[in-house]
C-alpha cells in the first residue's frame, strides 16, 4: 500500500498512466498513445487530490467522478493516511496544540496558533503582520472563530531532534526518528479538517533541514494548486544553520526561511546550540546572504532571550552588526522556562530594551509573547506531558506553568 499524502501529483500521475491508456487504433502511434495516456492520468490525479485535500473524502468509493476501475485499482493500492489524535488542548488564547500517535506508537505534535491581525497594535508587544503571534490576552476564542484573520500551522519534521539545543525540550529528549513525507503532509490536513490554516510554520519538533529530502517533497505537495493549495510566502521553515542544507534548499523548493540564531558570540551560539561548532555564524549568515530570496521577501532570524546570556545591550549591538546587508526580520521570543532546563526568560524590560536598540536603527523587530502558556505551548512540551517522549520521567509534570483551564478532544 503507498500512503496517498506520500505522493507528488507527478508521482500520482506516472502511477496512473499504465491504467489510463486507451485501446490503440491501428493508425496511433505509440507516442500518441503515450501522450493520450499522460494527458488523462493527469486529469484523473487532479480530480482524486480535489477529492481528498480539498473536499476531505478518504474513501475511494464516494468519488462519484471516477470510473469503477480507477476507484478499484486505488482501493487495493492507494491508503489515504490519517493520523489518530491522542490528545488536544486548547490555552485561552485560542491556541490550539495537538498530540498525535503516529502508526508505531511514537508520537509528534502540531499546533493551531490564532492571530487577528486588527488587534496588532500594541505597546510592548508590537506584531508583525508576517509573523504567528497574538498579543497573548486571554480570550476564551476557539480556533474556529471568525475573528481571526491568521491560523499558522505549527508542524513537526521529526519524533525528537538530534541537535540538542540546551534550552529545547525537544532536544534535551534527542532523536527518535525522522518523519515521513505522509507523516508531515498529514499535519497540516489534519488541522485544516478542523479550521481554515492560512499559513504553515516548520516550528514544532525536530530540525526540519536534518530531514531534507521529506521535507522538501511535503512543501511540493502542500504547495500544489489542486491539492492544499499554500502559497510560497506562506510556509516558512525555521532551521537551527545546518548550512549546507540551507544552500541546497534554496535551489530545491521556493519557501520562506527563518533562522534560529539565538546568540551574537560564537562562544556564545556553541554553549547553547551544539550545531554552531560545525557551522558557526560567519558560515551560516554566508549562507543567509547567498539565500535566493524573491521580491519583497525577508529571512526570520529567531533569538530566544535567554536571562544574562544573550539578553544584553551589547547583545543587540553585535546583532545589529551581524545582519546588515541581509534582508530580514528579528523575532525576539522570550525563553518558555520548563522544568527540563535551568535557563530563565529575561524581564519584560530587558525585553523592551533590547527590543527598542534595534527598532531605533530602523531594524524589524517583533516580540513574540508565548502562546497557550496554559497548555505547554512550547516545543517538545506536549508530548512530555503525556509521558510518551523518551527518558520522559522528570518531565512528566505541568512544567511549572498553570494546569490547563480546558481539555479538548476534536474528533
Ligand atoms: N529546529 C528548528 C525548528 C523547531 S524549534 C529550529 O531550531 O529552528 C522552533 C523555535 O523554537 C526555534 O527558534 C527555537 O530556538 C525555539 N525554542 C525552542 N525551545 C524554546 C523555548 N523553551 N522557549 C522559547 N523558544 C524556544
Ligand atoms: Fe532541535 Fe530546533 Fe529544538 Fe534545537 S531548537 S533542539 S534544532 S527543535
Amino acid at each position: 500500500m503507498i500512503y496517498f499524502q506520500s505522493l507528488t501529483k507527478t508521482e500520482l500521475v506516472e502511477l496512473l498512466k499504465p491504467l489510463s491508456r486507451i485501446k490503440a487504433r491501428p493508425e496511433q502511434t505509440e507516442e500518441e498513445l503515450d501522450l493520450k495516456a499522460t494527458k488523462k492520468a493527469r486529469y484523473r490525479a487532479q480530480q482524486i487530490f480535489h477529492w481528498v485535500y480539498q473536499r476531505f473524502v478518504t474513501d475511494w468509493d464516494q468519488m462519484s467522478d471516477l470510473s469503477k476501475d480507477l476507484r478499484g485499482w486505488l482501493k487495493e493500492n492507494v491508503e489515504v493516511f490519517r493520523l489518530s489524535e491522542r490528545q488536544s488542548r486548547q490555552a485561552l488564547d485560542g491556541t490550539h496544540k495537538f498530540l498525535w500517535d503516529l502508526s508505531d506508537s511514537k508520537t509528534i505534535e502540531s499546533v493551531i496558533i490564532p492571530a487577528a491581525l486588527q488587534e496588532k497594535e500594541e505597546d510592548f508587544a508590537t506584531e508583525d503582520p508576517e509573523s504567528p503571534t497574538y498579543r497573548g490576552r486571554p480570550v476564551q476564542e476557539t480556533v474556529t472563530s471568525p475573528k481571526w484573520t491568521r491560523l499558522t500551522a505549527c508542524i513537526s519534521s521529526q519524533v525528537g531532534c538530534a541537535m540538542a539545543c540546551k534550552f529545547c525540550l525537544t532536544g534535551i529528549q534527542g532523536l527518535d526518528r525522522h518523519l515521513q513525507v505522509h507523516e508531515i503532509v498529514t499535519q497540516v490536513h489534519e488541522l485544516r479538517r478542523i479550521a481554515p490554516i492560512t499559513n504553515i510554520v516548520f516550528m514544532g519538533m525536530g530540525e526540519p533541514l536534518h530531514n531534507f529530502e521529506n521535507v522538501v517533497k511535503a512543501c511540493e505537495i502542500l504547495l500544489d494548486q489542486d491539492g492544499l493549495n499554500f502559497s510560497k510566502r506562506k510556509i516558512t521553515i525555521s532551521t537551527s544553520g545546518l548550512v549546507p542544507a540551507i544552500e541546497e534548499l534554496g535551489k530545491r523548493v521556493d519557501v520562506s526561511l527563518a533562522i534560529s540564531l539565538n546568540g551574537t558570540t560564537d562562544e556564545q551560539r556553541s554553549a547553547i546550540m551544539p550545531v554552531n561548532k560545525k557551522w558557526n555564524i560567519e558560515a551560516l549568515l554566508g549562507a543567509c546572504r547567498r539565500y535566493p530570496l524573491g521580491s519583497h521577501r525577508r529571512i526570520t532570524f529567531e533569538y530566544v532571550m535567554l536571562k544574562d546570556l544573550n539578553d544584553s545591550i551589547e547583545d543587540a549591538a553585535r546583532l545589529t552588526k551581524l545582519i546588515r546587508g541581509i534582508p530580514s526580520k528579528i523575532n525576539l521570543i522570550p525563553f518558555n522556562e520548563h522544568s527540563g532546563s535551568d535557563f530563565k526568560r529575561p524581564s519584560d524590560e530587558t525585553v523592551r530594551q533590547f527590543q527598542k536598540y534595534l527598532m531605533d536603527r530602523k531594524i524589524t523587530a517583533t516580540v513574540r509573547i508565548s502562546r497557550g502558556q496554559d497548555i505547554l505551548a512550547a516545543c517538545g512540551q506536549l508530548r512530555s506531558i503525556f509521558g510518551t517522549a523518551r527518558g520522559t520521567e522528570r518531565h512528566r509534570d505541568w512544567g511549572g506553568v498553570n494546569q490547563p483551564s480546558t481539555l479538548n478532544t476534536v474528533s
